[in-house]
This record gives structure tokens, C-alpha cells and sequence, in this order.
């Protein structure tokens, strides 16, 4: 993915935010955050049609601060359609966070920053999700194709956040570094979950509100920098809830159950669950599991139970969230201190 990320397109899309027909004025907002997440100002918008530019056409953005909500809208031109408007519905502005919105009319969308690029696809009603990596550049460009072929540019600002460094020491050592006989296992498994990861399902489970899968006492955080026995590995990315084996574990959010297997090598007894249009939960280290690949499940329904198999050094669940291949911190999509 990433390889086709930093290819031509991205240089191209440079070019056509360029060619920005509109400028916006800044806004400068602070939500009320729903949860750990900050919330932060929108800014720079754009709106661009496929016919030349016309930088005498300049609109200013009115800002609307509902409840809990944030509706971007383009005052009216007589280019502009009043429809297709922003409206934010919840958001994360940091690495590891997302933004879950609605545009009216949109069919699909494109993230970049100047790393990677990635597409998604709007539902029908034109709900969007979409989030930013733990590396993710502080600037993100967010494209909107709408359905007469217009498109629809808007700026995230990220907020930078720092992630912990983790000592880690007691890993059997035939995990830290996997001997040459088990590394064809590991390349199958990890094919296994990127395939699930890729998946282009149309069910819009992922616009739900998320509940905590497990109750117990928060053990490892995402982003945070792992040392196993002295040696760096890469990033942890997900959110550990340490409680006993056998501690139910439930589905955070409706799905269908994408991977179930008992025992991969890094993450033993594992679960991917998928929420639609790119969003799936990963559950790791499970001592047992309820479901199998096909079930389609309902939020809070019980699907294993923690363990400790895998990479792990004692009882937990690691839960992940991915947008696509690019790693979501889940802090963001359940109410904090929920776990308890
Ligand atoms: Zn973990």
C-alpha cells in the first residue's frame, strides 16, 4: 500500500491543490471534547470545480458550532451548491485519531499528507470516516469527489501528541527474535490480516458509537515504543486492558468476523472484526474465542475471552482499530475511563 501511496498521485494531487479555485477564510473553534480526544480549529477550505479556476470567485466559510456537532458551509455563490456541505460529526485531530463526518453527494474521498495517500469511499447518504496514522503529518488534505464530479478540499490541522517508551523485558526469547523455521508461519499470518484489513465491505456498522470490549485496568497505550529484552521493535498500536483469562471480551460495535484464529504466532488467539468501508477491530492474546470467520455479530455480544497467548507476558486484551492499513488509536472511539 504504501508504495503506491507515494507514487505519481501524490505529486499530481500537490498540483491540484494548487489549483484551488476558492480561498477561505481561517476558522478558529474548540469543541468540547467527548472523550480524551482534543478537539481542535478546522481550517483553510476549499471547494474546486473541474472547470478552470476563477480566483476572483472567493466565498468565505460561515461556521456553525451545534452541540456537538460542526457543519462546515460554503456561504452561498452562484457556483456553489448549498447541499454540499462538511458536517462533522465527531473528531479526533491528532495522529492516531479520525474524523467522521457527512457530505451530501459525495461518492468517495481521498487523504493525503506527504507520506501516504489513502482512498475511501462515502455511504450512499454520504457518511464519511476517516483517520490519520501515529506518524501522520500534522497537515492532512482531505479531497472530496462529489457526484457531478466536483470536488471538495479540506485542511486538517493535527495536533501533535508524544507517545511513551515502553521497557519490556521476560519475553520468551523465541518471540523477540522469531527463528528462520517460523517465518514463513508469521508472513502467512500477517497476510491473512492484511487481507481482512483491505477488505471493501458496504455495511455502515462503523458509524455507531463504540463501547469498551473488555473491562480491567488500561496496560499498554497506542503509539507507545516497545524495548523486548533490551531490543526496539516497532510501535504498539493498540489499547491493552489487563484482566484475568477468561474475562469476556464483547464487540465493541456490530460486524462481521473477518479472521478467527486461535493461535497465530505474534498475537496468539486472534480476532479481526469488520465495521465496514475500512474500519475493523483487531482483538490479540485471546485465550478463547466464541465466534468463527463469517459470524456476523451484534455490539456487546460476547466473542472470546482474554488470555495471554501470542507475544504477551500476561493476561490481556490488546484491541486495535485500523482504517484500512493505517493504524486508529481506539482511545479515540470509546468514552474514556469506560474500562473500569
Ligand atoms: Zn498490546
Amino acid at each position: 500500500m504504501k508504495a503506491f501511496l507515494k507514487g505519481q498521485s501524490h505529486k499530481a494531487n500537490n498540483k491540484f491543490i494548487n489549483r484551488v479555485v476558492w480561498a477561505f477564510n481561517q476558522a478558529n473553534i474548540r469543541l468540547t471534547p467527548f472523550n480524551t480526544a482534543a478537539w481542535l480549529p478546522l481550517n483553510s477550505d476549499s471547494k474546486t470545480a473541474n472547470k478552470p479556476i476563477n480566483n476572483k470567485t472567493v466565498s468565505k466559510l460561515t461556521f456553525s458550532v451545534l452541540i456537538s456537532s460542526l457543519f462546515l458551509t460554503a456561504s452561498h455563490t452562484a457556483l456553489a451548491n448549498p447541499a454540499d456541505t462538511i458536517k462533522i460529526n465527531q473528531q479526533a485531530l491528532q495522529p492516531g485519531g479520525f474524523v467522521k463526518g457527512q457530505l451530501n453527494n459525495c461518492l468517495s474521498y481521498q487523504i493525503s499528507d506527504s507520506q501516504t495517500q489513502q482512498q475511501g469511499k462515502c455511504t450512499q447518504e454520504g457518511a464519511f470516516l476517516f483517520g490519520f496514522g501515529r506518524d501522520a503529518d500534522l497537515t492532512q488534505t482531505a479531497t472530496f469527489t462529489l457526484a457531478d464530479n466536483s470536488t471538495l478540499t479540506h485542511t486538517f490541522t493535527l495536533q501533535s501528541r508524544d507517545y511513551k517508551i515502553d521497557r519490556v523485558n521476560g519475553v520468551p526469547s523465541k518471540t523477540v527474535n522469531p527463528p528462520q523455521s517460523v517465518l514463513d508461519r508469521i508472513s502467512k499470518e500477517n497476510g491473512e490480516i492484511w487481507l481482512a484489513r483491505n477488505k471493501e465491505s458496504n455495511s455502515k456498522d462503523f458509524l455507531q458509537s463504540f463501547i469498551w470490549p473488555a473491562k480491567g485496568r488500561i496496560s499498554g497505550v497506542y503509539g507507545s515504543q516497545r524495548v523486548f529484552n533490551g531490543t526496539p521493535k516497532r510501535p504498539h498500536f493498540g489499547l491493552d486492558i489487563a484482566a484475568p483469562t477468561g474475562t469476556q471480551i464483547i464487540a465493541p460495535a456490530d460486524g462481521v468476523i473477518t479472521v478467527a484464529h486461535p493461535d497465530m504466532f505474534y498475537s496468539g488467539g486472534t480476532i479481526i472484526l469488520d465495521h465496514g468501508f475500512g474500519i475493523s477491530s483487531t482483538f490479540i492474546h485471546m485465550s478463547k474465542l466464541h465466534v468463527k470467520k463469517g459470524d456476523t455479530v451484534k455490539q456487546g455480544e460476547l466473542i472470546g475471552e482474554i488470555g495471554k497467548t501470542g507475544r504477551a507476558t500476561g493476561p490481556h486484551l490488546d484491541w486495535r482499530i485500523n482504517w484500512y492499513q493505517i493504524r486508529l488509536d481506539p482511545a479515540f472511539w470509546v468514552p474514556a475511563g469506560g474500562h473500569q
